[in-house]
């Protein structure tokens, strides 16, 4: 009968630890761009807002100024009318007159609320527009925070993160051959859960009970993959 394969039983513990660290460092490292294109995405958004505010108050004044065209035209009519009043040759056309006088008044008299009304809205932009180009300048400033925020954090994760692969390489060396493949395909399979700890003869990996002869096993350093999940299995401290 040939001899068992052995494990350093504290190699498994090494190398369960070494593999959630590093998925915590790939995920702190894969946190820095999504931050980035967010902060990026609210600039652009408030950059949007900006631009649909400043449309809509040139739309406003370009009405206010249409009608202040259309007034003025309407001042002049009842000048011409006025003058026309003035040298009527029958009470008939003098009355017909007075009656579009005083139709135009009241035409001007609107006209006159609409452009005021018109003025506020367009006062009422004004704030818009410097509410949205302060938004804007925010949404920069806390772009360039996030930006210079993740250049900094980036090197020490790389380098943290080189350490541990570096020290991952030397504790799969440790490995017995036969036990390094099989614990490769795990690996591949199921990432930072290729291992999992036995506590109180369950795998807490799927909450499955390990067999008294499979736990022996596990004492003893060999390799012993759990028959319900794959994880390769290990004892705590
Ligand atoms: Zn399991």
């Amino acid at each position: 009968m040939p001899t068992p394969t052995k494990i350093d039983l504290s190699v498994l513990r090494t190398l369960h630890r070494i593999h959630r660290q590093l998925t915590d460092l790939k995920s702190r490292l894969d946190r820095g761009p999504k931050q980035i294109r967010a902060a990026e995405a609210n600039v652009q958004h408030h950059e949007d807002l900006l631009v649909r505010t400043k449309d809509e108050a040139k739309t406003l004044r370009k009405n206010a100024d249409q009608k202040q065209l259309q007034l003025k035209s309407n001042e002049d009519k009842v000048r011409e009318l006025r003058v026309k009043l003035n040298g009527a040759s029958s009470n008939r056309e003098y009355q017909a007159l007075l009656e579009q006088i005083a139709a135009d008044e009241m035409a001007k008299s609107v006209l006159e609320d609409e452009i005021l009304e018109a003025m506020e809205r367009t006062d009422g932009f004004q704030k818009n527009i410097a509410e949205a180009e302060e938004a804007v300048k925010t949404a920069r400033q806390k772009f360039e925070q996030v930006r210079v925020e993740v250049a900094e954090r980036e090197p020490h994760l790389t380098a943290d993160a080189d350490r541990l692969e570096a020290e991952l390489k030397t504790a799969e060396e440790t490995l017995p051959d036969e036990v390094r493949e099989k614990y490769r395909r795990v690996v591949r399979g199921l990432g930072e859960d290729a291992l999992a700890v036995v506590e109180n003869q369950y795998c807490t990996g799927c909450n499955q009970k390990i067999p008294l002869n499979m736990l022996n096993q596990v004492m003893l350093g060999q390799p012993v993959f759990c028959k319900s999940c794959g994880r390769l299995l290990y004892l705590p401290e």
